[in-house]
This record gives structure tokens, sequence and C-alpha cells, in this order.
């Protein structure tokens, strides 16, 4: 079946005329139009636009032309501007708002020939870690709908894991990549912070935000942030380009690599078999020849309470753009204020609002200091922390998330639960540090995934110990039980 391949192996048919592009975009609109009901992925499909793409691709094929992505179709996470394509950020203040330009990142897409499938839910401006704060829709996990994917990128996710597309764009500001990536058994990859440019991107903490690949594989993963990643002139905190060779990745090697495991890690909240999966991947690990060490980091304890310092300061200044005057909806109101403030109070959702008042008041006067100077002093003690084991080892190692996918609804009375969902994930964004995470195990039946994070422009070094590390559980590697 089309759908169940890899962009590599759908790739490789295209250029050997096995498949053509049109065949290829039309098997995955047509399972989207039977599948979706089921799963809430997706949040628009422009499909005469996205056949039109797979003509011109062809073109490109049949021209000789045709790079590593031709043809192949990429859902994109509804924060990444779109021309011409309704972006939303799942947010109502945003709804029928059509972007009159593409992000860096699609531009890149598009001149690599790639299709673009669909705009996927998420979490209201990426703000949460189901995809229930989604304005719109629910997204469900596939291997069990009753339960959430995760989040941010939920429907992203959900897109490569129930094969409605076989990679996605997703952005991480805490851990919107990887956490759904271990929820939904998938591979999530942010990269370096820097390495995309965030032009087009619909900011939500600046310093932290990063768009990277959702995938079936490691290679997928590898393939997608070599067409995405590259300075831009649009954006000034991109950096310059250093390709990933897709044939060294396959000759990473684990004997002799040092993982250092913080012990940190496994916080308070950590289900004990997720906890008991973790600890057989690693033995497995330690049997290939992989040295584990455990060491300590005493910050990342304070990750979640720094983090949910920073990002919401940052939030609640780029947030103050969605006014009613320039995009989306207006509300009725007297005069300029009141518009502005009827607008934002019906366009906004609850977690949004409250983010932007915890933001304004940790940089209001009088507790600045308190709040966002102290959160910023703790960031650069824990990114010095990691630096240091960086001189170390050559990764380090934790479970992904604390826990399994939950059932839908289960925490959303309980907002600090959710928030704490984030705290392996978020010391990767505090440092910048590219961050991976993969299938490696099964805990109450449901995917556990493993998070390995590299030194600051260590993505090769990363992505090639992923893909190692990846052969190592390949024989267990499970699919969700989808039609
Ligand atoms: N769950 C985190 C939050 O709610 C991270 C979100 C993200 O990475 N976009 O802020």
């Amino acid at each position: 079946m089309i759908t169940s391949l890899t962009a590599a192996e759908i790739a490789t048919k295209l250029r050997t005329k096995e498949l053509s592009a049109p065949e290829v975009t039309q098997a995955y609109l047509d399972r989207i139009a039977s599948e979706d009901e089921k799963y809430g992925a997706f949040l628009a499909i422009d499909g005469e636009r996205a056949m039109a793409q797979a003509n011109e691709a062809q073109k490109q094929l049949d021209a000789g032309t045709a790079t590593a992505l031709t043809g192949v179709p990429v859902a994109i996470k509804d924060n990444i501007s779109t021309e011409g394509i309704e972006t939303t950020c799942a947010s109502k203040i945003l709804k029928g708002y059509i972007p009159p330009y593409d992000a860096t990142v699609i531009r890149k897409l598009s001149e690599a020939g790639a299709i673009t499938i669909g705009k996927t839910n998420l979490d209201e401006f990426a703000m949460g870690s189901s995809t229930e704060t989604s304005a719109f829709k629910l997204s469900r996990n596939p291997w069990d709908t009753s339960r959430t994917p995760g989040g941010s990128s939920g429907g992203s996710t959900v897109a490569v894991a129930a094969n409605m597309a076989p990679v996605s764009l997703g952005s991480d500001t805490g851990g919107s990549i990887r956490l759904p990536a271990s929820f939904c058994g998938v591979v999530g990859f942010k990269p370096t912070y820097g390495r995309c440019s965030r032009f087009g991107l619909v900011a939500f903490a600046s310093s932290l935000d990063q768009i990277g690949p959702l995938a079936k594989t490691v290679e997928d993963a590898a393939i997608i942030s070599n067409v995405i990643t590259g300075h831009c002139s649009q954006d000034s905190t991109s950096i310059p380009d250093s390709q990933i060779s897709i044939s060294d990745l396959k000759k990473g090697s684990l004997k002799g690599m040092k993982l250092a495991f913080p012990k940190e890690m496994y916080g308070d909240g950590t289900d004990p078999a997720v906890r008991e999966a973790t600890e057989f991947a690693l033995d497995e690990l330690r049997r290939e020849g992989v040295e584990i060490t455990e060491i300590s980091i005493p910050t990342i304890p304070l990750g979640v309470t720094t983090y949910y310092i920073i990002a919401p300061a940052e939030a609640s200044s780029n947030l103050g753009r969605f006014d009613g005057v320039r995009y989306g909806p207006r509300s009725e109101g007297q005069g300029h204020i009141d518009v502005v403030a009827k607008t934002r109070a019906d366009g906004f959702g609850h977690e949004v609002k409250a983010r932007i008042m915890i933001g304004t008041y940790a940089l209001s006067a009088g507790y600045y200091d308190a709040f966002y100077l102290r959160a910023q002093q703790v960031r650069a003690m824990m990114t010095q922390q990691f630096n240091d084991a960086f001189k170390e080892f050559d990764l380090v190692v934790s479970p992904t998330a604390p826990v399994v996918a939950f059932p839908l609804g289960a925490m959303s009375q309980d907002p600090m639960q959710l928030k704490l969902l984030d705290y392996c994930t978020i010391p990767a964004n505090m440092g910048g540090f590219p961050a991976i995470s993969l299938q490696a195990g099964f805990a109450h039946g449901l995917p556990v995934g493993l998070q390995l994070m590299g030194p600051q422009m260590g993505d090769e070094k990363l992505l090639q110990a992923a893909f190692a590390v990846e052969r190592v559980f390949e024989t267990q590697r499970k699919s969700p039980p989808i039609p």
C-alpha cells in the first residue's frame, strides 16, 4: 500500500517510475478523505492545489531533475504560514486568515518538489501538550482513539502515525514535536535552535521555537531536515547550513558510544512502567556496546517552572499583534480599544489568555527581577550544565515523556499535571540543543519514546546515533492498529 511507505521509499519508487507523483498524492488524499474523520489530524486540505503540485513534480521526475523529496507529500502544522491556504494556529482569532506569503520552510519544500498535502491540528498557538486546546477539533491517537496523541503538534504526528502523510512538519517550543512522537510511536526531531528559519512560523516563544520533522524513520527525518534547514535573510537567528550526509547517517556505530543519563530525568511523576521500559531499552543499548553513565544535572527539576515563565513572557509580547485589525475576524465595539479588547476576548481561548496574563505579570515592573530575570539565570545555568555533560559524553539519553498517552479529557482539569509532561523535553529548548524521540518500547500497551539529545550543532552526530539506535529496536517496533 502506497500510504504505508516511508518518504525515502516513495522517492525511490518515483524515480524508478514504479509510482507516479499524482498517483502518490491521490492515494494520500483518498486516505485522508476516508480516515481522518476518526483521527482529526487535519484542519485544511487543498486537494486541487496538491494535485497541481504533484503534476509539476512529475515533470521534474520525467526531466531527471528530481531531488530527494520531489513528489513526496508533507503535512504542515497549522502555525506555519502557507500562501493561499488558511493558517489558523487552531485559534478563532485567525479563522479565515490566508497568509500572503510562504514560510521559508514551505518555500524550501516546494522548491524541492514536495507536495503540501494539508494543514494539521495543534493546541491553540502551540500552547499545550495534548492538542486539546485547539479551538476547532480533537485529534485522536491512532493506537487508541480514546486517548490524546500528545501535543502540541498532535495533528502532524497523527497524520504520520495513521498513514495520512509520510512525513510532516511540527514546531517545538518545549517539546511539541517530541512529546506527540513519543505518544504515537513515531520519530520526532527538534534541530538545533536556529537551524531552520522561523520566518513564517507564527511566533510563540521566539527564543525557544524551532521547526522540525515528524517521520516514520530517522532517515526520513534527516531527508526533510536537509531540505528545510539553512540560513535565511529573513530570520537573523538562523544559522548557516551544514547538510547531513544520508550515506554517513547509515555508518554510525554504537560500539564505544558514550551516553549520559541524568538521574533527575526520572522525575516524581514518572510512571513506573515507563521507567521499566526505559531501563529495558537502555540495557539493550548496553548489550550493543554503548556505555551509559548515570550523571547528575541538578537544574533539570527547575525546567518546567523556568519554562512556564520564559515561554509565556515571550508569548505575551508575540501575541500582541492579534488585534482584529490586521488579521482574522473582528468583534464589534465602541472605538479602537474596545474593538481590540472584544476581539481578543472572543478570539483567544482559555489557555492562551492564561499565558498572556502570566507572561505580562512576569515581565511587569516590580516582578521582572523576581520572575523573568531569575528564570533566565536558571536557563543559563542549565545550559551550562548540559554543555559540561557534552564535553565528556557524546549524547544525553532519557525518556521523552514521564507517561504514555492518556485518555482525552483526563488532564483538562489539571493544568499542573499537563505541564509536567514537558519535564524531559524542556531542557533541549532551554539550551537550543538538538533532540530526537524514537519508539523504544511499550508500557500499558502504548508506545514509549526514548529521547537522545546532542550538543548545539551536533545534529549530524545525533541523527547518526539515532539511526543506529533505531536498528536496535527495529525488531520490536510496532505500528498502530489502523485499517
Ligand atoms: N507543552 C508546552 C507548552 O504548552 C510546549 C509547547 C510547544 O512546544 N509548542 O508550552
